[in-house]
């Protein structure tokens, strides 16, 4: 390894960043950490039934924590029972909580309204009443398609507070999309609105249910309601659709919640798409609600000043456990923002984050990646130009982080005084995986360091046998936890096959991602998806890692992509797909900058790693939730048709410009 490699490795080291007002926090440092890490290693049982205990209100205690009969097909505090509606609010009633605003909600054109949790609550009750009066009924699906809002919030809880379980599905969505998760589902009811407001247009929202409908097979959707957005007139069917202020505006404000079994699904979910056809999570009740609490507690030492704010949409996980019931669980204040972060402007962030004093700022780093090209334009859109004091912690999800944006982020926007809370998880972990306590865990960047107490991560090879630190591997959770899915909605099969492989003996969770543990640190490093690792000449190579390299030439780069591609010698070539930071580069540019990049590569990792195509392009193909798709840059790089489930792909043009290979 060259000097200079070495001492940025250095550089890249152990930040300690203490947290501020930290006074009530459950970890006070790594000691508390670990031991309570050792208490959930000796007595797994006892540790997750005390802290169900501690945290969640039940109707009716459980006295079986974990029954593993039927194992992969895990359940948790079988024979307790509760509401989740009731946790995330009727608990807050009669508390300092109940008049405390739950949600600050910002529209595009910046208006904001405060709703208190006693106001959530009676909302919550006239939607749950409304969908009782429509005959849904526990264990029934509901589908909600609605723009990113404080309505979703409500849909969410009000189909919990009845025991029914929700499909949030992201409002990007086409027909098609929604047609599918129709179908499988068997949806009874939509909750949709006439038009949702995004990027300066107003889209028609309740027209995209009917045209899904039309598709097909829907007749088990007896009801439509029609959130109306705007004044915009929607399309009606009679005896089925009805808006708001008809259904719901009348309800009384309370509904008393239906107390469900801890193992009564909550919810299904459909994972992003990244890596194939969606598949649709299912979660229950106590276990993904006990999760989604205590990771507010740990990861965000989540206290009763805070102003939290997740830019995840609701129709994502993060957006499930992050927006809805983590923060109200919590009892935390949130601001919820309409459209997108970047809409007018990249300013709106900084604002927004000024206007409402925001303490916690949890993001993804493809809006991180888009933060730092837009500072590199304009003042305007520099974090410096605000009063970002507020903040106290920095978090992302969704992808890797390479060193570079981390350091960025830490920088600029947190002034080295805000912990980087880099968290791993999936759909269907429920909840934070993988996550440094924040002003307790020494931070490396691009690093999501250490697991929370609980959570049994392990590196194996592929046969299921631990690798040493410092080798890299498949990222598995060896032992079973409340929060993880239950199963594929309607597919045992698939849900056993995709997530407890017979290959690796059939009991350890695969998490489907690439992980290597720190030779001097025991970090954990996320590699890259399996399906995307490389094997170039024989060495097997981590797409995340040659990202990282590549975006350390941060002059140039604004975003890169590296999948990899057939080639008789070599077995696989790299192939980078490069978003430059300028758009009006030449071909003399181009060819140097590819020259850099190579170079940077074989400087940082090894000459083998280095790209033999590179292209340059105006924007990388990504999933509606914003991650890369690498599978389809595989395929285009290979030069074949598009023969893939595209539904989730938010811009089927942006594939064009890569067409000039360097
Ligand atoms: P699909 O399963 O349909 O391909 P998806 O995996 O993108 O879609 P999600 O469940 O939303 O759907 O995303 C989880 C994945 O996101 C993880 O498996 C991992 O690949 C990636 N990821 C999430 N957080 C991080 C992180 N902090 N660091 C690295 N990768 C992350
Ligand atoms: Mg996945």
């Amino acid at each position: 390894m060259s000097n200079e490699r070495a001492q940025g490795l250095l550089l890249d080291r152990l930040i300690n960043s203490p947290l501020q007002h930290a006074s009530q926090s459950v970890f006070k440092d790594m000691t508390s950490y670990e031991a309570l890490c050792k208490e959930a290693q000796k007595e797994p049982e006892l540790f997750w039934s005390r802290l169900a205990q501690e945290h969640l209100q039940w109707d009716h205690p459980f006295s079986h924590v974990l029954d593993k009969s039927h194992a992969p097909f895990y359940r948790w505090f079988d024979d307790g029972a509760l509401n989740a509606s009731v946790n995330c609010l009727d608990r807050h009633l009669g508390t300092e909580c109940e008049h405390k605003v739950a949600i600050h909600f910002e529209t595009v054109d910046g208006k904001v309204t405060s709703v208190t949790y006693r106001t959530l609550y009676e909302r919550v009750c006239q939607l749950a009443n409304a969908l009782k009066e429509r005959g849904v009924e526990k264990g029934d699906r509901v589908l909600i398609y609605l723009p990113m809002g404080d309505e979703g919030v409500v849909a969410m809880l009000a189909c919990a507070r009845i025991g029914a379980i929700h499909v949030v599905v992201f409002a990007g969505f086409s027909a098609i999309a929604l047609h599918e998760r129709l179908q499988d589902t068997g949806a009874v009811a939509v909750i949709t609105a006439n038009v949702q407001c995004r990027s300066g247009r107003e889209l028609p929202l309740k027209a995209g249910v009917d045209d899904a409908i039309a598709l097909g097979g829907c007749e088990h959707v007896g009801t439509i309601l029609v959130y109306e957005r705007t004044a915009t007139a929607w399309p009606r069917q009679e005896g089925r659709d009805f808006s708001y202020a008809e259904l719901v505006s009348q309800q009384p404000t309370e509904c008393a919640p239906v107390s469900v079994s801890a193992e009564h699904p909550l919810f299904i979910l459909y994972t992003s798409g990244s890596t194939g056809k969606p598949k649709g999570v299912v979660h229950t009740t106590a276990g993904y609600l006990l999760w989604a609490k205590l990771t507010m507690l740990w990861s965000y030492d989540i206290q009763p000043s805070d102003v939290f704010w997740c830019t995840a949409d609701i129709g994502w996980i993060t957006g499930h456990t992050y927006v809805t019931y983590g923060p109200l669980a919590a009892g935390a204040t949130q601001v919820i923002m309409e459209g997108v972060p970047l809409y007018p402007d990249a300013s709106r962030v900084w604002k927004t984050i000024q206007r409402h004093a925001v303490t916690t700022f949890y993001t993804a780093p493809t809006l991180i990646r888009a933060l730092i090209k837009a500072a590199a334009q304009e003042d305007v859109y520099a974090p410096e130009s605000y009063d970002l004091s507020s903040l106290r912690l920095l978090s992302s999800v969704g992808e890797p982080i390479d060193a570079t944006a981390w350091r960025w982020f830490y920088e600029h926007v947190g002034h080295g005084r805000c912990p980087y809370v880099d968290t791993f998880f999936q759909t269907e972990t429920g909840g934070h995986v993988i996550t440094p306590i924040p002003g307790v865990t020494p931070l490396v960047p691009g690093s999501c360091t250490l697991p929370l107490p609980g959570m049994d991560v392990v590196i194996v090879d592929e046969a299921g046998e631990p690798r040493p630190w410092g080798q890299g591997g498949l990222l598995v959770i060896a032992s079973p936890w409340p929060a993880m899915a239950r199963t594929l909605w309607r597919d045992d099969e698939r849900y056993r096959q995709s997530y407890f492989p017979e290959e690796l003996g059939g009991t350890l969770y695969l998490a489907g991602d690439g992980a290597v543990r720190d030779e001097d640190t025991g970090y954990f490093r996320i590699t890259g998806r399996i399906d995307d690792v490389l094997n170039v000449s024989g060495h097997r190579l981590g797409t995340t890692e040659i990202e990282s390299a590549l975006s350390r030439l941060d002059h140039a780069v604004a975003e890169v992509a590296v999948v990899g591609q057939p080639d008789p010698s070599t077995g696989e070539a790299v192939c980078a797909f490069v978003v430059l930071k300028k758009s009006d580069y030449g071909e003399e540019v181009a060819r140097q900058i590819a020259q850099e990049l190579r170079q940077q590569v074989a400087r940082d990792i090894s000459p083998i790693a280095k790209p033999k195509f590179i292209r340059f392009g105006s924007n990388l193909p990504k999933t509606r939730s914003g991650k890369v798709m690498r599978r389809l840059l595989r395929s285009f790089a290979q030069g074949e048709k598009e023969a893939q489930d595209i539904s989730t792909l938010e811009d089927p043009s942006v594939l064009d410009h890569f067409s000039v290979i360097y």
